[in-house]
């Protein structure tokens, strides 16, 4: 990948790093977890890396840690770099922001407003018989979107958020055949709710 040159990749020796004064980084290299502990004289270190490219793959290296024989082999593999650059507060910064962006859209998951098609299998959108709601014209789902597979739909499964998935018995299904043949469910509202919009 094409990155703008680095003046800062002037790897410096384990006493220019011991000597430096303003702040030391450490990232993480590598695809696995890192834990350093250890405890130096009297000091202690303590601290972890997440994988590269996950929000904890930067962070301030204590001092100290320089001392670790385990943390210097990892140096001089190229596991980790240890770097004065500054820049690297911004990166730790843009991996949080990214980390916080990512936590944000698990929460919108766990509501069932975003749902991945990560079946590989075709999924169809469909409003949520309780909350969902289609825009008339366009036919956009734009509440409550909820995909099923082609199974799911072959077999009747009411199409229900996982908010309101256990609200099943109060849609009851039935099934039509059009006249090429094609089946359709459709479900029936029971519950005493505010009309649905498009709804037959
Ligand atoms: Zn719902």
């Amino acid at each position: 990948m094409a990155t703008s040159t680095k003046q800062q990749d002037k790897k410096l020796t384990l006493p220019e790093l011991r000597k430096h004064e303003g702040s030391l980084y450490i990232k993480n290299n590598t695809p696995h977890h890192m834990s350093f502990h250890q405890r130096i004289g009297e000091g202690n270190v303590d601290f972890e890396l997440s994988p590269a490219g996950t929000s904890d793959s930067v962070a301030h290296l204590p001092k100290l840690a320089l001392e670790m024989r385990g943390l210097q082999k990892l140096w001089m593999k190229g596991s980790i770099t240890v770097s004065t650059d500054e820049a690297m507060e911004d990166h730790i910064t843009l991996l949080m922001s990214q980390s916080i962006a990512a936590s944000d859209e698990q929460m919108a998951n766990l509501r069932g407003e975003v749902e991945e098609a990560n079946t590989g299998r075709d999924l169809v959108e469909k409003a949520c018989l309780q909350c969902g709601e289609t825009d008339p014209k366009s036919g956009v789902v734009t509440r409550g979107r909820v995909f099923q597979s082609a199974r799911e739909l072959k077999e009747g499964i009411a199409p229900l958020c996982a908010l309101h998935a256990d609200m099943a018995a109060l849609f009851p299904g039935s099934l039509t055949t059009d006249s090429q043949g094609n089946e359709t469910w459709t479900f029936a509202t029971t519950t005493v709710t505010a009309p649905r919009k498009g709804a037959k």
